[in-house]
């Protein structure tokens, strides 16, 4: 196909094209062109890609902390130095806005940051006289390889979630990303090989669910971070742990922004428009969500119109806010939604339907959509849509709002906007998400905490990096001590007591 290349896996710091002839095509959403052909594992291919990481895993392993930091404070610098190449790599294939892209590197540029610290974060307990003469200290070793499936939506920040303390921590890993947009996980392989990263540490398996039986069966793979929709995370955790696996899972999600009465309207419609629409609302963080309380409606909905009509929807090369939708299926995925929610009975406010775009022909647009007297019923509602849709729910109390948040089965981020501290102060207590927001729209912690949401958000008890990170990627070890001397007592089959 003229224009279009191949991208392959790689394994032990080398491209590796398989011996599977299956192939995914790889589009640009803004011009509908197919850009790509991304190698679709088979099993084999799977196997290989996994024993080059298992192969790297005992040098890795027994690498000096000060050897792994140098090499992830090189890659740092080579990505501060070039984070230009991938945005630009993640824009033709996403579709997201250059700033955007810009934006999402650096938030995994953040974890890189934290995982430099990984002497620090690693070390461990020691109580010297625990029972007479007895020393007991405490150690955190890796698990060995470990596997990354990400979702498309984040081609280099969520898989930078995880990869960076992973390989501090002295694992090795296979990193399957999206197969919709593959070609970032390839240039990051290829910076930790300039970054001076031994070979087999960092792999990358393209494909899809027969890559991902692979990871989550193969017994040399240890433990599994995912991050998609909730049926696969779902799927994800139970086949892995039934398998022996250390799994994380994170899912889908719902966000809600909650707008009480004595909110600073302005702020919370350039919030509503802000996270609604930022990245055409493909973000798992993305509100989608607007529970207007009390007698705002109106005038809350009014706002946040004007706004999302002012969104300049195009070519994330040019000088747009907002770019199209990954995939054409998807595009018209969610335009149904709007279709349906129109049958239902929801006032289409702003209609993206109508949008003319500034781009292809043939791209995949949606502009800024706003619902308003949407129904929890609806299936605007019910379903994570993920598109550049935005429903408002009217409500009258705040107890009510908490409420319908509180019954969604998701449980991702949420927030509340309002200038009333106690009111702010009783939803974060009372609210049933993994992260909050208080006049914050998207609440993504900073790397040093942990990210993640609570119910169908998240499958496993470990949130994505900041300590919680460190010990998914590591397991502790207790060791007690006690060197030979003149005073030791002869054989005792008793159970051992402290003295
Ligand atoms: P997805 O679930 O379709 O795909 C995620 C990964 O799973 C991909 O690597 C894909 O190849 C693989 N996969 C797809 N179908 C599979 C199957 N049947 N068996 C095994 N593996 C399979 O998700 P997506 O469309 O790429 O990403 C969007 C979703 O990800 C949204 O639901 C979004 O909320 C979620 N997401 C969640 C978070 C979070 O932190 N909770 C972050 C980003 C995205």
């Amino acid at each position: 196909m003229a224009g279009s290349t191949r991208i392959a896996h790689w394994a032990a710091n080398e491209l590796f094209d398989g011996t599977s002839d299956t192939t995914a095509e790889v589009t640009n959403p803004a011009t509908g062109a197919v850009t790509g052909e991304v190698a679709l594992a088979g099993v084999r291919d799977a196997r290989q890609v996994i024993a080059a990481a298992a192969e790297a895993f005992p040098a890795w392993r027994d690498s000096s902390l000060a050897k792994r930091s140098a090499v992830l404070f090189r890659f740092r610098e080579l990505l501060n130095e070039r984070k230009d190449e991938l945005a630009a790599l993640i824009t033709a294939e996403h579709g997201k806005v250059l700033s955007d892209a810009l934006g999402e590197i650096s938030r995994g540029q953040e974890v890189v940051e934290f995982a430099c610290g990984i002497p620090h974060l690693l070390k461990g307990g020691f109580s010297e006289n625990a029972s007479t003469g007895v020393d007991v200290s405490s150690l955190r070793q890796p698990l060995g390889v470990v596997g990354i499936i990400s979702p498309f939506n984040f081609p280099a920040m969520v898989p930078m979630w995880f990869f960076p303390i992973a390989i501090a921590a002295g694992n090795t890993v296979v990193l399957k990303p999206s197969e919709k947009d593959p070609s970032a996980s390839l240039w990051l392989a290829r910076l930790w090989a300039e970054a001076g990263l031994p070979a087999g540490v960092f792999n990358v398996l393209q494909g899809d669910k027969v890559a991902v039986d692979e990871l989550l069966a193969n017994p040399a793979v240890k433990a599994v971070s995912f991050v998609g929709s909730t049926p696969i995370a779902r799927y994800v955790y139970a086949t892995a742990t039934a398998n022996g696996k250390r799994v994380q899972a994170l899912g889908g999600a719902k966000n809600h922004a909650v707008v009480l009465p004595d909110a600073d309207l302005d702020l919370a419609a350039d919030a509503m428009v802000s996270a609604g629409f930022g990245s055409a609302g493909e973000r798992c963080m993305a509100i989608s969500a607007v529970v207007a309380v009390g007698a705002i409606a109106d005038d809350l909905v009014a706002r946040i119109a004007d706004r999302a009509r002012a969104v300049k929807t195009g070519d994330g090369t040019r000088d747009a806010d907002m770019g199209p939708l990954v995939t054409r299926a998807h595009r018209d995925k969610v335009k149904g939604y709007v279709d349906q929610a129109e049958l239902d009975g929801a006032k289409v406010v702003v209609d993206g339907r109508q949008v003319r775009p500034d781009g292809g022909e043939n791209g995949f647009w949606l502009g800024p959509t706003l619902l308003d007297h949407v129904r929890p019923e609806f299936s605007c509602y019910t379903d994570e849509i993920f598109g550049p849709v935005l429903s408002v729910l009217r409500v009258d109390t705040y107890d009510e709002a908490l409420a319908l948040v509180n019954a969604n089965p998701y449980g991702n981020g949420t927030a509340i906007f309002t200038n009333d501290g106690g009111a702010a102060r009783k939803f974060q207590n009372e609210v049933e998400a993994g992260m909050v927001g208080i006049n914050v729209p998207i609440p993504v912690p900073v790397a040093y905490y942990s990210f993640g949401g609570w119910k169908n958000s998240l499958f496993g008890d470990t949130h994505a990096h900041g300590t919680e990170g460190v010990h998914f990627f590591t397991r502790a070890k207790v060791v007690t001590t006690r060197w030979p001397d003149p005073s030791h007592g002869g054989v005792n089959l008793g159970f051992p007591r402290n003295v």
